[in-house]
């Protein structure tokens, strides 16, 4: 993966001016290596001890190489872009950035996970999907000692790319691992992933919803429904009730918005964490801009790296 496209990185003018990058995944760092053509001098901050987001921390080796998101920073730091990782950005540093830079990209994504609404998910067994992916990602890519194993018979709720990721995981810990969706494949982004799963061995149960998880400690099984749906309410089918014997049970059912700042503060303002930003992608405050995922919700890389690149376009437009 390279994020210098633009120009020949040997071979750049500087501009003179600094731009704050706030979150370096995709969306991040496509700004970075579009604006680092630009001349600007950029420093990219993020809370991850590696740049990369969800390429790196969230989808597994299979099916996004790692090796080629690395290349892709590594390109970026030995041109000059400076990482700070480890460094979560909240308000006071948030304004600090802000002030010493000319310009500040905010692309930090939606990495808090969704919890089921049903009785038992504070039993021993029960997990965010997300959270298991990015402890084993940060496993194997030697930043901590230790991933999460598990054994067993392992579901996954929902249907979506974090079901997809969290199944492929899963195998790699046991050969019974179940998939429970409220729709259809036919309905799922991740239609043509979840179709390889079953060639993989993963029993996938569509039109399903856990209405509770049972356990007296830990997790013994999912109290399953078949639902059906009127609009977006859902309904439980009458006598669909039974249940699943499972030991562990991971949370795939959404992500939501983690913006650096608290609502309306850094006069930046925001709806549900939402940057509200205007047609060349900057904020409320002048000279802040917004994109990625932290914009448009959860989406897709290529989503993600368009708006990147092109909040990177208006940052070049905005400087001259
Ligand atoms: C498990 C999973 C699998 C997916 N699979 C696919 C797929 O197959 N195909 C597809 O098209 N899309 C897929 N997606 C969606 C895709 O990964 C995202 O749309 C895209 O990566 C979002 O890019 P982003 O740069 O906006 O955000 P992210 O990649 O989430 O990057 C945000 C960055 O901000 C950092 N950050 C967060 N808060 C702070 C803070 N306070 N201070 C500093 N840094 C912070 C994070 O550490 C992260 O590095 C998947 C998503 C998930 C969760």
């Amino acid at each position: 993966l390279r994020f210098i496209l633009n120009c020949n990185p040997e071979q750049v003018t500087p501009a003179g001016k600094k731009v704050a990058i706030i979150g370096a995944g995709v969306a991040g760092l496509g700004a970075a290596g579009y604006l680092y053509c630009k001349g600007y001098h950029i420093d990219a901050y993020d809370s991850m001890p590696e740049a990369g987001g969800l390429l790196l921390f969230g989808i597994p080796n299979e099916r996004m190489p790692k090796k080629g998101v690395l290349e892709g920073i590594n390109q970026l730091k030995r041109y000059g872009v400076e990482f700070y990782l480890n460094k979560a950005v909240q308000d006071e540093l948030l304004e600090e950035i802000i002030e010493s830079h000319d310009a500040t990209l905010i692309a930090t994504g939606t990495w808090k996970a969704r919890q089921l609404n049903v009785p038992g998910v504070d039993l021993q067994g029960v997990m965010l999907a997300l959270d298991f992916l990015v402890a084993n990602s940060l496993h194997d890519l030697d930043f901590s000692s230790s991933g999460v194993a598990l054994d067993g018979r392992i579901g996954i709720i929902g249907g979506g790319y974090t079901a997809v990721d969290a199944a492929l995981e899963s195998l790699k810990w046991s050969k019974d691992v179940f998939i429970f969706y409220r729709r259809t494949i036919s309905e799922s982004e991740a239609r043509c992933e979840l179709k390889a799963l079953k060639q993989k061995g993963v029993t996938i149960y569509e039109s399903t919803l856990p209405k509770s998880i049972y356990g007296t400690k830990k997790v013994q099984g999912i109290e399953l429904w078949d639902v059906k749906f009127n609009g977006s309410e859902v309904n439980y089918v009458p006598g669909s009730a039974r249940n699943f014997p499972l030991d562990y049970v991971l949370i795939a059912i959404g992500e939501d918005r983690t913006p650096p700042y608290r609502g309306g503060l850094n006069g930046i303002s925001t709806v549900d964490g939402k940057p509200i930003v205007n047609d060349r992608m900057m904020t409320t405050r002048k000279s802040v801009f917004a994109a990625g995922d932290l914009v448009n919700g959860p989406t897709y890389i290529g989503n993600a790296l368009s708006s990147g690149l092109k909040a990177a376009k208006y940052i070049d437009e905005f400087l001259h």
